[in-house]
């Protein structure tokens, strides 16, 4: 007989901490941390051929949405995680800097294909060579196209680095003078 109990995401294991009887003690930034992984509602910037393998990973056989992420948000103020898939403009580049700006923190940024991490193929005087040269990148998937499964691999990297990171890093030197350095302020 089939089992109606749902698949479970093994992200959503409860973090480190103590068990007891009828209790379950653990730090605040890890309960935050693994909430925060399992939730990354994400933005895709789609403009050419890795996009349509974004849609392949949103399809019912590699179902982003097992990771907490079946909602798409197209306005940047509800999401979490841009995922830039695709050619880059230099035309385009003050758009998706803008949209980047746009969104609340914590915020991630994967540079989806060769083309958002390098330029790709078109080392032309029209493209932009690599997202990060306007914003900060914090995965890069390789690929040219890059297979739903490398796409699925960049978005586990966020979700651990979600995981982990500590809720003061936004706050932090070193993060401050990372977005001065994009003049993204
Ligand atoms: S990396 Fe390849 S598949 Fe992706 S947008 Fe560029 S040319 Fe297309």
């Amino acid at each position: 007989m089939a089992s109606n109990t749902p698949t479970i995401n093994t992200n959503a294991n409860p973090p480190a901490g103590y068990t007891g009887d009828g209790f379950f003690a653990t730090k605040l930034s890890d309960l935050i941390g693994m909430a925060r992984s399992c939730s990354l509602w994400p933005l895709p910037f789609a403009t050419s051929c890795c996009g349509i393998e974004f849609m392949a990973t949103m399809g019912p056989n590699y179902d982003l949405a097992r990771f907490g992420a079946e909602r798409m948000s197209f306005s940047p103020r509800q999401a979490d995680i841009l995922l830039v898939c695709g050619t880059i403009g230099k035309k385009l580049g003050p758009i998706l800097k803008e949209i980047y700006l746009q969104m609340a923190e914590p915020k991630w940024v994967v540079a989806v294909g060769a083309c958002a991490s390098s330029g790709g193929i078109f080392d032309t005087y029209s493209v932009l060579q690599g997202i990060d040269k306007i914003i900060p990148v914090d995965v890069y998937v390789p690929g040219c196209p890059p297979r739903p499964e490398q796409i699925l691999e960049g978005f586990m990297q966020v979700q651990a680095m979600a995981q982990s990171e500590s809720l003061r890093r936004r706050d932090a030197p070193e993060y401050r003078a990372l977005l001065e350095s994009y003049n993204a302020q």
